[in-house]
């Protein structure tokens, strides 16, 4: 593989986001869901897994956003979903059993920070619930990502993916993929952090390309993926990140497309 098979590959952004309301739009990150499609195209994507802002910022729009996109998922062929759970609120559990392993749903979706909840709090009701799905939980990090460890040591049937890669002490990112002992925590490369000096070379160098997910926040989505076909780790790992892990990870969500 060359760079050039690189720089033709489409990407899939397994962290990115959409505005559902103008009420909340923030001024400088209006990204409604033509405009996010368009910055992921000129990104050369053809699939973007979405949480709606409103969701996981707002505990009152849980409900109604996670119904919104499931609807909007059916009809868009590029959109796929990420439930929201707000651990306090047992109608977002009962949607997530709705939607899991349903249609065009790839996981959960957890933003402790932006809720105001802990996992030391809630980390067991979630992650127990979420096993008995095998599901993949896309959650913001409350700290440096070996956080997830006790949790992910526990529940070995989820798949923990901590976003947001080099955040925090960047290289606790490659210690808790490494250390998890069932080898379920998984990483992506969405927000600014990954874009500082050879913090994806570090991670990739440490444990492989195997568990690192392509993903832009929805921000600058070019800067994003430039910063993967240019990073200085091997066309095969750039190519892992921006799609092969992600058709690994997400195989039955696309087999079940098919039907
Ligand atoms: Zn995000």
């Amino acid at each position: 593989m060359d760079l050039n098979d690189v720089r033709n590959l489409k990407a899939i952004d397994a962290h990115n986001h959409i505005f559902h309301f103008p009420k909340y739009d923030n001024e400088m990150q209006l990204n409604d869901l033509e405009t996010s499609w368009k910055v992921a195209c000129a990104a050369n994507t053809d699939k973007i897994f979405i949480s709606t802002m409103e969701g996981v910022c707002h505990t009152e729009m849980v409900e109604s956003e996670n119904d919104y996109l499931w609807n909007l998922s059916q009809e868009v062929d590029y959109l796929y979903q990420w439930v929201v759970i707000d651990p306090r609120n047992e109608n977002s559990f009962l949607q997530a059993k709705r939607m899991l392993n349903n249609g065009k749903c790839v996981g959960i979706k957890l933003h402790p920070r932006e809720h105001n909840y802990t996992l030391a709090e809630f980390g067991d009701k979630i992650f127990s619930f979420a096993s008995d799905f095998g599901a993949v939980v896309q959650i913001h990090p409350e700290d440096s990502a070996t956080w997830i460890l006790p949790h992910a040591d526990k529940y070995p049937d989820v798949t923990f993916l901590v976003a947001h890669m080099c955040s925090w002490l960047g290289r606790a990112y490659a210690d808790a993929i490494e250390q998890a002992k069932h080898g379920n925590v998984w990483a992506d490369t969405s927000g600014s952090a990954s874009y500082c000096n050879v913090g994806v070379e570090y991670i990739v160098n440490r444990v492989g390309s195997d568990k690192i997910l392509y993903g832009t926040d929805g921000y600058s989505s070019g800067f994003q993926r430039g910063r993967i076909e240019y990073a200085q780790i091997s066309n095969e790992d750039k190519a892992n990140i921006l799609r092969f892990n992600a058709e690994r990870l997400f195989a039955k969500t696309f087999e079940r497309e098919k039907k």
